[in-house]
């Protein structure tokens, strides 16, 4: 049976899911029988529903799942009933339907399984309607214009092919629906309803070129499928309490650089802090009751830093996975006195943090559609796949770049750490090779990588990738898949995902319809391999712009990709500008993603929250100046100044005491004009989203860091017992 579904994409190594993992009675180990005995004991699997649905129903129910067959009423009562048998057995006492509202982050509201009897008395109770569909309030959810605040109504459809888990927290087991999230008239108000729509958009145009090759032999559907690195920082959390700026706002306002920060580079990859460990153990062991396959946690670039990364799975379940996990290392953090910060970039001056987005494609039957496989040029399918991923990126660049803009990306792409601004993909030596290949018509070799001798007889000689990596790319293919690295750490990873998807379907669509007119019916083997070489070659010839496989960081790759004409939309407010366009109106509703009135309501939105997190921001910078830094260094100022008066009372020169004073005195009276001139940009936005969004890109950002310069002077000069915020010094360094 295919797993992909419910568990790992892993289909091709193993035949067992992640989540049907079978507990081992003999052979095991008591280390690995205990990881076991806790696998995704929290979810509703599919092993589960296996044991404990009549078969019948569960036959229907899998049909639902993997070809999106409609559940009939009558088999919906039977799965609810299941589910609820099994929840309370676990101790649920309420259900809820967790959907993924335009906020960015999740909301649930949670309903007893009790309901009145009518005789005075309760009975427990879970039906198929209420698991399948539920009806939260919409209206103080984000809908961009969608929705006025009296039109209400809003419905959660239940998503089957997302399992329900059990969360427990102090005093209370809740089952958690995964569900989509609708208005009254079916408009998408969520995150993943277009998500889902775009998994059926891509499957159906891979599935069209699928068939041309004549490899859809048993193959019903083509998954997306994603795995999502998530960096973090950790910071002791009595020191996260004591920073306003860190509490409102996720990330330092101010702060001046420590003398030792990621100079050394001695963090990355080393021995991760006792406390982290036991933190990260906490939060994989509940990931892992979860079903979500967590695989990999070391320490990232930055001190502080750290990064973990789940197997991969379908496109809709990791994104559903990746809020849990998000979600998890903020609810664990306490237990270890820690506090985990998602932002993009907490502090200035060091590492920001991402989120690598590793996508492909996959059959049901378990074949990776970007796997170049051996001899790479003889495998047409796979360049096709290539090219249309080429096509994709390079025609819908800017969509592309869009999907990842928000207010904290800004602080991160191009700012030399990160991909710049600009989209291009990193192919590495071999494809490369074989693209100048297709571009000239007719690809004949595969570049082969070799061995790499270590040079010591006890080391073993160890088989070498083709090509190096490349970490300054933005959207690299990483042996057989691709990964978007210009994802921002606290994104949620459904709306890049949703563009990827749509861009490649329309993509794949365009090459399938080029390829089917080329092959005529009934094509010769020859006739198609022809037909292939020619399509690909002007594929090849048109974006070949996009590919880039040098440094990004360099300043002279901006010059010369604006020589290649690729766009270069710097930051987020020119990025949503770009999101409804009329070409990406066009491609939404072709591929039925999104209509136009849902499109606009994403870009409205994302200029409204953009506005609103710097706005915060502002405000608390504003009020942080005024009401801590200013008093300290006011203090630290008069008790300098009754010094010099001292040593001047005692007839004593000290032309240095007075140089300092002098100083301060400087950047006292400049930070105060420069919160002044903050105060004014922030009173003096107005208009729509999308003005009030400029006016702060230009005029609010600029007064902030005005601001900052001065502050992080001052930090320098100011007595440290005087000093009211806690330093990047103490909170960069977690034992
Ligand atoms: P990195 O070198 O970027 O740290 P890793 O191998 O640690 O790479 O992580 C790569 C991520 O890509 C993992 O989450 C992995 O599960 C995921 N991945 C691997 N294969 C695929 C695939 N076919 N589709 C989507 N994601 C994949
Ligand atoms: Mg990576």
């Amino acid at each position: 049976m295919h797993r992909l579904m419910n568990g790992v994409g892993t289909v091709h190594q193993s035949s067992e899911s992640w989540m049907n993992a079978p507990v081992q009675s003999n052979g095991a180990t008591p280390r690995s029988k205990h990881v076991q005995d806790e696998f995704a004991c929290d979810v509703f699997s599919e092993r589960l529903m296996q044991q404990r649905l009549p078969k019948e129903v569960f036959r229907r129910l899998m049909q639902t799942i993997q070809c999106g067959d409609p559940l009939p009423h009558e088999v919906a009562d039977v799965v609810a009933s299941s589910m609820k048998e099994w929840a309370v057995e676990q101790g649920a006492t309420h259900y809820t339907h967790w959907f993924q509202p335009l906020t960015g982050s999740t909301a649930e509201k949670h309903d007893s399984f009790l309901t009145p009897d009518g005789h005075g008395g309760v009975i427990s109770e879970f039906t198929g309607g209420m698991l399948v569909q539920g009806e939260p309030d919409a209206s103080s959810f984000p809908s961009g214009g969608l929705r006025a605040t009296f039109e209400a109504r809003g419905y959660t459809a239940w998503d089957p092919t997302s399992p329900v888990f059990l969360i427990h927290g102090p005093n209370h087991v809740t089952l958690c629906i995964p569900t989509a999230f609708v208005s009254w008239n079916g408009e998408a108000l969520d995150k993943k309803t277009p998500l889902l729509r775009s998994m059926d958009a891509v499957s159906a145009s891979a599935l069209r070129v699928l068939k041309l090759f004549g490899t859809d032999e048993g193959v019903s559907r083509v998954y997306a499928t994603v795995g999502a690195e998530q960096e973090y920082f950790l910071i002791d959390r009595e020191l996260y309490y004591d920073r306003p700026d860190l509490v409102m706002c996720d990330r330092t306002l101010l702060g001046a650089l420590p003398p030792k920060g990621q100079q050394l580079e001695d963090h990355y990859f080393g021995a991760i802090p006792p406390r982290a460990l036991a933190f990260m153990a906490e939060c994989e062991r509940e990931l892992y009751r979860l079903g979500v396959p967590v695989k990999t946690r070391h320490n990232e670039v930055a001190p502080g830093q750290f990064e973990i990364a789940p197997y991969f799975e379908t496109a809709n379940l990791a994104c559903d996975h990746q809020m849990i996990v998000m979600e998890t290392l903020r609810r664990v953090g306490p237990r270890y006195g820690l506090r985990a910060i998602l932002h993009e970039k907490p502090f200035a001056g060091i590492n920001g943090s991402g989120k690598h987005l590793n996508w492909s494609l996959s059959t049901n039957t378990g074949v990776n559609l970007l796997d170049p496989r051996e001899e790479t040029h003889t495998n047409m399918q796979f360049l096709v796949f290539l090219c249309a991923v080429i096509w994709a990126v390079d025609t819908y660049a800017e969509l592309l770049r869009a999907s990842v803009a928000a207010a904290g990306n800004d602080h991160r792409l191009g700012a030399n750490e990160a991909p710049p601004a600009i989209i291009s993909i990193f192919l590495g030596d071999m494809l490369m090779d074989i693209i100048e290949q297709l571009e000239s018509g007719q690809p004949k070799k595969t570049m082969k990588g070799g061995k790499l001798d270590l040079g010591a007889r006890s080391l073993p000689q160890i088989p070498r990738h083709t090509g190096d990596r490349n970490r300054t790319s933005p959207f690299a293919f990483t042996g057989n898949k691709f990964e978007f690295r210009a994802v921002g750490s606290s994104a949620a990873v459904s709306w890049p995902t949703t563009v990827l998807n749509t861009i490649v379907a329309e993509a794949l669509d365009e090459i399938g319809a080029r390829l089917e007119k080329a092959m005529g019916k009934n094509p010769t083997p020859a006739k198609r391999e022809q037909a292939v070489r020619d399509v690909l070659q002007t594929i090849v010839i048109d974006h070949r712009r996009v590919i880039f496989n040098g440094d990004g960081y360099d300043q002279a790759w901006h010059t010369e990709a604006e020589q290649r004409g690729l766009p270069n939309l710097k930051d987020s407010v020119s990025a949503f500008a770009a999101i409804s366009s009329k070409k990406h109106v066009e491609l939404f509703k072709k591929h039925k993603v999104l209509t136009k009135p849902e499109l606009d309501s994403r870009s409205t939105i994302f200029f409204e929250k953009y506005c609103k997190q710097l706005m915060i921001e502002g405000e608390t910078m504003v009020s942080l100046a005024r009401t801590r830094i200013l008093p300290a260094a006011w203090r630290h100022q008069t008790e300098l100044v009754d010094a010099l008066a001292a040593s001047e009372s005692m007839d004593i020169e000290n032309p240095e005491l007075r140089s300092e004073v002098e100083k301060v005195i400087g950047l006292v009276r400049n930070t105060q004009a420069r919160v002044v001139a903050l105060e004014a940009a922030l009173h003096a936005g107005h208009g729509s989203p999308e003005k009030h969004a400029i006016q702060i890109r230009d005029k609010v950002r600029p007064a902030m860091e005005a601001v900052r310069e001065v502050v992080d002077e001052l930090e320098q000069h100011v007595a440290d017992d005087h000093w009211p915020l806690p330093k990047y010094q103490e909170m960069l360094i977690i034992k």
